[in-house]
């Protein structure tokens, strides 16, 4: 009889162990890209593709060192797009490809990302002034990484206007190794950024300042308001986002990491507008015309999502990388 009791026990204690091994299957990348692929939605679905199904550093050689000298201009009816208003202080001043945009403040302009050298002139000097804006009122320069097609702008910037250039630490660093015939020169180092980040403040505008390492190692995220017609609604900017770094366990480690800590900033600052700075991830080109048409009443800017939606991008990018790194793990 009291072996009976035993058995029954070891039985309902084996049943209980079945139970909780069914509703927690063991974490594996494919599950975890499964799961990156529900946070994508239909949101997030271009980001999605280009960090979880073929990340680029796959079976990529490595980055080629920027080449010197004179450099072949692409085509300019594959990139070049009209400047827009896009809310109230927030003008367009990107390429079909490439974001680049202009915040504006009572005390002057900030910049966020400036394209290559070839688009600066076409695209952000001239633009700005076709928008009515002065770009010699440019006070602040936000480089949210150090490669070729957000920083090539920043030492014109810099020298014509005397704009001061943020730049996250390690990046600097970098960039500053660069030869002075390096496309778009060298910038002056100005404001950098280190791991505990800043706030740029300009005219009563706040720009939180956030060290996201991973796409390179002095990526620099930002969360700052705008304005839609006069209401306040917060951005979530990030700006890193290809996976086309050496490809080693702890460098998606800290990709992982550093998008759980935009989440965490995107949720408290309440966020409900999710911005980058390929045209590919946020669908900046199409959204910037989009806002030129009229709305009905209570329509939202082409912009505006959720904070469920913007923190959607964060969940998916730190699983896509978590993926990433679970997978060499188990290869080896
Ligand atoms: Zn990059």
């Amino acid at each position: 009889m009291k072996h009976c009791f035993l058995v029954a026990g070891v039985l309902a204690a084996a049943a209980a162990m079945a139970a909780r091994a069914q509703s927690s299957a063991p974490v594996t990348p494919e599950r975890l890209v499964a799961e990156a692929k529900r946070a994508a939605g239909l949101d997030h679905a271009g980001t999605f593709l280009r960090i979880c199904v073929a990340p680029d550093n796959l079976n990529a050689a490595p980055r080629p060192p920027p080449a010197a000298g004179p450099r072949t201009v692409p085509d300019r009816a594959t990139w070049y797009a009209a400047p827009y208003k896009v809310f109230d202080d927030l003008y367009f001043v990107g390429t079909r490809i490439h974001s680049a945009w202009a915040l504006t403040t009572a005390d002057g302009i900030v910049v966020i990302d400036t394209l290559f050298d070839y688009a600066i002139e076409p695209e952000i000097v001239d633009g700005l002034s076709a928008l009515g804006l002065d770009p010699r009122n440019i006070k602040y320069v936000l480089i949210s990484h150090a490669h070729g097609d957000h920083d090539q702008g920043a030492a014109l910037l810099q020298s014509r206007y005397g704009a001061k250039i943020v730049m996250g630490a390690a990046d600097w660093d970098a960039t500053l190794q660069r030869p002075a015939t390096a496309a778009g020169g060298v910038p002056k180092r100005d404001v950098s950024v280190g791991a505990e980040g800043t706030k740029i403040t300009l005219g009563g505008t706040t720009i939180d300042v956030i060290a996201t390492p991973g796409h390179t190692r002095g990526t620099i995220s930002y969360v700052f308001p705008v304005h839609d017609r006069g209401r306040a609604l917060t951005v979530a900017y990030a700006g890193g986002t290809a996976f086309n770094f050496p490809r080693e366990a702890q460098n998606f480690a800290i990709y992982r990491d550093s998008q759980k800590k935009m989440g965490d900033a995107a949720r408290g600052a309440g966020a409900t507008v999710l911005m980058t700075n390929h045209t590919e991830f946020d669908r900046a080109y199409d959204r910037a015309r989009l806002a030129q048409l009229p709305r009905a009443a209570g329509e939202k800017h082409p912009y505006e999502t959720d904070q469920a939606t913007v923190l959607r991008y964060f969940e998916m990018g730190g699983l896509c990388a978590e993926a990433q790194r679970l997978s060499m793990e188990s290869a080896n």
